[in-house]
């Protein structure tokens, strides 16, 4: 099944192209039928299913469907999210979706500077993206007015829920227009958010797709642990020993992964990275040579390898864990695709232990760990934190600021993540955590 048969536009159907997306996964091919013919929807999908295309896509043909009410451009949709990681992918992901378009959006999060955000929100936006709290907070000053949205979306509600939520929600959903289409995803449906469901939808459908467990059973995990210098030296062995023809790894940072590749070359594997800094020419041929196997590795960062869909990819290398757990998940996705095996190897310092530890929390499992001979760790080498060593200036996990009329608040979001810590490394301040979960911004 291809994307052209679900009743999405030209201009969304080559952004999806352009995104290297050849067919809609379970969650869409249900989804966006669904929420194109109005309905209010209740949708059980966790991260990794393409559940955020799931709804975006169909929200931006619903948008440029609709008639707008006259006069300035107003919000129309308002997508909520339980933390600021979650409302940047989701806004990255609207404007990627929406890059053919005209609508613009924002992302609104509480740990940064309020004025940018209102200097935004005073130009006119089409949709908003945005945690809880400080949605409020822009309701309380009047700097957002939200009576003409016709689009609500919770995203990950059960965590939103968790998170203690349920006053903020109920209080958005107050002064929101009666009359509007309401979507709410969660992972999984506790009596609360059956309770939620029952007050936010008008006669909704419901999906459910496979848990992505079960998605990840066809991928064997493994961890190696091994000394944080001589990792490049393990892979360059692993690749080689393995035979291995087509491995996509992923470091933390853009750095790291142009370092990675030149290291890898000189041991004489070609490889090639992909990040942010390379422009779109390059990204495209760096993807062409891989996929054609004229290049043996690709490095790149979780954003840059967003949308990267490589049919029977056979292995994945964290050669760095992500601080963000959530990602793991969708490295580990990109191999034991479509009833095909794939394999997860984790290369793992001492630094990176409590990355670990979060993972298999949610992942509810632990992975396996195998020593390779000639490689054990030195148990005398002390855990350093990860910032101070890799991140540099500017921190390891910000997005691209190239062109689009909202740079600034991209960087803006950047900014955040490194001070809260989870860009680089570090665990967030007590009181960083403690003030985060006050404003619901995590
Ligand atoms: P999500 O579950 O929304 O977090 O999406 C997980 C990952 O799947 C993201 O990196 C998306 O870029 C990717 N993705 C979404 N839809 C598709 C698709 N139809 N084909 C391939 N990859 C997809």
């Amino acid at each position: 099944m291809s994307f052209n048969t679900l009743g999405l536009s030209e201009p969304i159907l080559r952004a999806i192209k352009e995104q290297g997306y050849s067919e809609p996964t379970p969650i869409q091919k249900q989804a966006i039928p669904i929420i194109l013919s109005k309905k209010d929807v209740l949708a059980g999908a966790q991260t990794g299913t393409g559940k955020t295309a799931g709804f975006t896509l169909p929200l931006l043909q619903r948008l440029s469907e609709g008639v707008p009410a006259k006069g300035k451009r107003h919000v129309r949709a308002l997508i909520l999210t339980p933390t600021r990681e979650l409302a940047a992918q989701v806004a990255e992901s609207v404007e990627t979706y929406g890059k053919h378009l005209s609508f613009r959006s924002t992302v609104i999060f509480g740990g940064v500077s309020i004025n940018p955000q209102i200097t935004t929100l005073r130009r006119g936006v089409d949709i908003v993206i945005a945690t809880p709290g400080r949605l409020l907070d822009h309701v309380g000053q009047k700097t957002l007015d939200l009576s003409k949205v016709e689009f609500l979306i919770l995203d990950e509600a059960d965590r939103m829920l968790d998170m203690g939520f349920i006053h903020d929600i109920k209080k958005v959903l107050a002064i929101l227009p009666k009359q509007r289409q309401n979507l709410l995803f969660s992972a999984t449906f506790s009596n609360e958010i059956k309770r939620l469901a029952d007050d936010l939808l008008n006669a909704p459908v419901l999906i459910e797709v496979a848990r992505r467990n079960k998605a990840a059973e066809s991928v064997r995990q493994v961890v190696h642990q091994v000394d944080r210098e001589r990792k490049r030296e393990l892979l360059s062995h692993l690749i080689k020993d393995g035979d291995w023809k087509q491995v996509l790894v992923f470091t933390r940072t853009k750095h790291g992964a142009n370092r990675l590749t030149t290291q890898l070359e000189k041991d004489g594997i070609s490889a090639a990275a992909i990040h942010g800094n390379k422009s779109q020419t390059a990204r495209t041929k760096a993807l062409a040579n891989f996929k054609q196997g004229a290049v043996r590795v690709l490095v790149a960062t979780d954003i840059a390898a967003r949308g990267i869909d490589i049919d029977q990819l056979p292995h994945v290398v964290n050669y760095e864990l992500p601080n963000v757990s959530e990602d793991y998940v969708h490295r580990i996705g990109r191999t034991g695709r479509a009833g095909n095996e794939g394999e997860a190897v984790s290369l793992v310092c001492v630094d990176e232990d409590e990355y670990l530890r979060n993972i298999e929390k949610l992942i509810k499992g632990s992975v396996k760990k195998v020593v390779i001979k000639g490689f054990e760790p030195d148990p005398s080498i002390q855990a350093e934190p990860i910032q101070q060593r890799s991140a540099g200036r500017g921190g390891n996990r910000s997005r691209s600021n190239s062109g689009g009329g909202n740079s600034r608040q991209k960087s803006t979001t950047s900014a955040t993540r490194n001070d809260s810590g989870r860009n680089g490394g570090g665990r967030p301040s007590t009181k960083q955590r403690s003030r985060d979960s006050h404003r619901g911004t995590r």
